[in-house]
């Protein structure tokens, strides 16, 4: 799978949605963004750079699953 496939399923997010780690089940929440990458509250996962990675465990992007809940 390329980048570019990869951009297109994020580009389908909504801002607010919160993506979670496959690997170590830590939340990206867009509203809090990600203080140590230096990522701006408010910035939404699909905004993310594509170098990226879990803050905990170092996972890429491609590992992240959108969090389904009903707020
Ligand atoms: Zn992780």
């Amino acid at each position: 799978m390329t980048s570019s496939e990869n951009l297109g399923i994020w580009q389908d997010l909504a801002d607010g949605v919160r993506m979670e780690c496959g690997i170590c089940w830590i939340v990206y929440d867009p509203a809090e963004g990600d203080e140590a990458a230096q990522i701006a509250a408010g910035t939404p996962f699909a905004a993310l750079p594509e170098d990226w990675r879990c803050s905990n465990c170092d996972a890429p992007k491609s590992k992240f699953m959108a969090v389904e809940d009903d707020v």
